[in-house]
């Protein structure tokens, strides 16, 4: 048994053919597969069947896969499901908002259902490689030490606030990972601070001053949020 085995995979794709190729496949390697035809239905089965993966068609009946993606994105209970996007070629310009709108991969049709299960296998091995509970997060040379509550970037200690130092972790925490405004006022002020989103993008922008090798590597992600850049 590999440790993909009984991981949940919604599979969200209004052809038959392709539908049924790919269930195969990732059925063959152990994952369990559910799947939706349109786009508001695959929306349904995320909240109900809390995927561990969803592999979406750009082009779906009801709501296409760029805005099921959004939807996915930028609510807090499924704001880091791993997305995989189906495109055809002639989509390369609606591939590149994909990425951007938070997808974490994509494949282009026609693909073998060999390189799709690769990509899968891919995807959950670069996010269970992520160190969650590490005392020391590094990127570049930032470090921020958990322990000591303490950034330093090469070796000079930059003061950062309490709000700061946790916005920075959470980014430091999900690299290449998009982050709505709202997850991350979540994550960092709580459910109930009373606040607007406007907050984030002052405090993003405090970050970026202090420490500028920030200013490239979190990118703001047009309508959504912020990305810290993957290395
Ligand atoms: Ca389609």
């Amino acid at each position: 048994m590999t440790s993909s085995a009984g991981k949940k995979i919604l599979i969200v794709e209004d052809e038959k053919d392709i539908r049924d190729l790919v269930k195969l496949y990732l059925d063959k390697e152990g994952y369990r597969i559910s799947a939706a035809v349109t786009g508001l239905d695959g929306l349904k089965l995320v909240k109900s069947e809390h995927p561990d993966l969803v592999i979406l068609d750009l082009m779906l009946a009801e709501m296409d896969g760029l805005e099921v993606c959004k939807r996915i994105r930028a609510d807090p209970d499924t704001a880091l499901l791993p997305v995989i996007m189906l495109t055809a070629k002639a989509d390369e310009s609606d591939v590149v908002v994909g990425l951007e709108l938070g997808a974490d991969d994509y494949i282009t049709k026609p693909f073998s259902p060999k390189a799709l299960v690769a990509r899968v296998k891919a995807l959950f091995r670069r996010l269970e490689r992520k160190p969650d509970d590490s005392p020391r997060l590094q990127y570049e040379a930032l470090t921020m030490d958990l322990s000591r509550h303490e950034v330093t970037v090469a070796g000079q200690a930059v003061p950062l606030t309490a709000k700061e130092f946790g916005l920075l972790e959470h980014l430091l925490r999900h690299p290449g990972r998009v982050l709505t405004r709202d997850v991350l006022l979540n994550a960092v002020w709580g459910y109930d601070y009373y606040g607007t989103t406007r907050t984030v993008d002052v405090h993003i922008r405090r970050l970026k001053q202090k420490i500028p090798l920030l200013d490239e590597a979190i990118v703001s992600v047009k309508s959504l949020g912020y990305k810290l850049k993957e290395l």
